[in-house]
């Protein structure tokens, strides 16, 4: 009889709590700190969100540090395409990102967490040190940076991120090609046409629109548009060639 080959089971075991400590718990023991890398096209909301985070965590009454590199505004600051803007300490290439935190503990100030916009800029040294401040000082780090440049080749600072990080997502917050697929890949425009080499990676690779001539003399209208990974392949940049904006509105 079947009935005999399955004997009733044992009482089922009360489910285990998740190995969740209690809040008061992790004030005792801080859980361990993290490396987490959000990285899309353009347009896609890195510095939105870079901002939630940072308003989300000063909400938890958190202390944290803004920094970025080559912002699209002149003033040092984390500022996005939505009319969201915060404050940021402006670093290049040579900056020591421990020195950094640790020269503001040193003045008393508290610093839990790290935000690091346009992150794709960084050496990979610099994201080696983001990630010695998250294991030996557990400082949490949030960076965001473009993913790819409009060579389709991974920017240094991206390609070290998602090596070491602890975390990452590819943020995709409708950004979409003129076909409407997502959009995935960066294209530079030059004169209406999509170039694939050229200088190599500078800050107005994430300027929004046309921008070198201000001063010396005229030059090529430059500016760059989100394509699906099939018109980046075509060189295809869609029916409107709508310019600033990639919206024609009818
Ligand atoms: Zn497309």
């Amino acid at each position: 009889m079947t009935a005999d080959q399955h004997p009733s089971p044992p009482p089922v075991p009360l489910p285990v709590p998740a190995a969740v400590p209690a809040s008061g718990d992790r004030r005792r023991h801080p859980a361990p700190a993290h490396l987490r890398f959000f990285h899309g096209p353009m347009d896609c909301g890195k510095s939105t969100l870079a901002l939630q985070v940072d308003h989300n965590q000063s909400r938890q009454g958190r202390y944290g540090l803004l920094v970025t590199q080559g912002d699209r505004s002149a003033a040092p600051q984390i500022s996005s395409r939505v009319g969201l803007s915060r404050e940021a300490i402006e670093i290049d290439g040579a900056t020591d990102l421990r020195l950094l935190v640790r020269d503001r503990w040193a003045d008393g100030q508290r610093v839990d967490y790290l935000i690091v916009d346009e992150a794709q800029f960084l050496s990979a040294a610099q994201v080696d040190q983001l990630a010695e401040l998250v294991d030996e000082s557990h400082v949490d780090v949030y960076a965001f940076g473009l993913t790819t440049d409009f060579r389709t080749r991974l920017f240094p600072g991206t390609e070290r991120l998602l090596e070491v990080a602890d975390d990452v997502q590819r943020v995709q917050v409708e950004v979409l090609c003129w076909c409407g697929l997502p959009g995935l890949l960066n294209a530079r425009v030059v004169d209406g046409v999509m170039v694939r080499s050229g200088e190599t990676v500078v800050v107005a690779d994430t300027a929004p629109a046309e921008l070198p001539g201000e001063e010396g003399g005229p030059s090529p209208a430059v500016r760059y548009q989100v394509l699906c990974r099939r018109h980046h392949v075509r060189g295809e940049l869609g029916p409107t060639a709508a310019g600033p904006g990639q919206l024609a509105l009818p």
